[in-house]
């Protein structure tokens, strides 16, 4: 997994990809016949795949294969299970779904768009952060939404997603994830997901979010690099064939809960986050931009999605913005 990288995968690198998904040998001659190429060129195109995430094994006399199968998403697949009111596009590669979409709704776009990224090379966090995910290992999409009201009125979305997901994952037999302000979904082992708002609009509508999440499937191959523990839903007997019904299930979610923000608000959900925060009434600390810390007792939200802190000043609201919560 490499993402922020400055790579640009070579055209036919995701072709012999998938010539080679199923995790069993094949040889460069046949695999150079299937996509009438040259031997040369093949081996060219199979060079950097490391920097994608995949580990591939090269035997002489055998030919190639990969340290484990991949499972590509299937628009059939998702379309059969989410039904045809979003219009999903699936690409190989793309240096952010999020990026990628925020154009595409500048353009006009319709809500419920969705894009799915196979592989980013620039995956976006908050606060110019990086997500990392390996080609394979994880889901990382975005989904365009139009709302009527204005940005003002969107401020508990994104942890509005959370719930979201937090339904999902209890759908697919998760137990004990829990979300951590203001929009984090983890596991006991660590992060599992990460969800990044951006909006576009006027204060007093309409407005056009576009919601982007990337989740582990499996344990990100290069968990040095991320810089805090990570979770992943292979730990929680979900299979990495399993992608596209993950996928599916997430959309479905989104999207009902998308279409009940747009009439309740936050207000509606905030009670299903409280009861997923798993900081609530525990020992936290506020990192503030400047670099300060403040010490309290998470406890909720606000109806804008502020978390409410007892401090030693009494109690406080913080805006998610700039500010990061830990556990003490
Ligand atoms: P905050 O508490 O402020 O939300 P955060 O560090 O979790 O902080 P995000 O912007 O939500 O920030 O997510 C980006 C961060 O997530 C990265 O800085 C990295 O620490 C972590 N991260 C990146 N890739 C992964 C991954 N595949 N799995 C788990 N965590 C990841």
């Amino acid at each position: 997994m490499n993402s922020a990288t400055n790579a640009v995968p070579k055209p036919l690198t995701f072709a012999l990809l998938r010539l080679l998904a199923d995790g069993e040998f094949h040889s460069g001659e046949e695999m150079a016949v299937q996509l009438e190429m040259s031997r040369a060129s093949v081996h060219n195109a199979l060079q950097d795949v490391a920097q994608f995430g995949v580990m591939l094994h090269s035997v002489r006399g055998r030919g190639y294969r990969l340290s484990h199968p991949l499972c590509w998403l299937d628009k059939e697949i998702i379309l059969a299970e989410v039904g045809a009111t979003l219009n999903i596009e699936i690409l190989d590669y793309a240096t952010s779904s999020n990026a990628l979409l925020l154009q595409a709704a500048s353009r006009g776009a319709f809500s419920g768009s969705v894009l799915a990224v196979e592989w980013q090379s620039a995956g976006r966090g908050r606060l110019g952060r990086t997500w990392h995910a390996g080609l394979g290992d994880a889901l990382t999409f975005s989904v365009l939404w139009r709302f009527e009201c204005g940005l003002a009125a969107l401020s508990g979305l994104s942890l509005a997603v959370g719930v979201a997901m937090m339904r999902a994952l209890r759908e697919l037999g998760v137990q004990d994830a829990g979300l951590k302000w203001p929009n984090d979904v983890m596991l006991p082992s660590g992060k599992l997901a990460g969800i990044l708002l951006e909006a576009q609009g006027d204060m007093l509508g309409p407005s056009a979010v576009v919601i982007g999440i990337g989740l582990n499937l499996a344990a990100p191959a290069d968990a040095a690099r991320i810089g805090q523990a990570a979770g992943d839903l292979s730990a929680c007997g979900i299979a990495l064939d399993q992608r596209n019904k993950v996928l599916s299930i997430l959309l479905k979610h989104l999207e009902s809960m998308l279409r009940e923000f747009a009439v309740r608000g936050f207000t509606a959900l905030r009670k299903e986050w409280e009861s997923a925060h798993i900081y609530d009434h525990r020992p936290v600390e506020m990192l503030m931009p400047d670099g300060k810390r403040i010490e309290g007792i998470a406890l909720g939200v606000t109806d804008e999605g502020a978390l409410r802190v007892e401090t030693a000043d009494g109690l406080r609201e913080f805006h998610s913005g700039e500010v990061s919560l830990r556990g003490r």
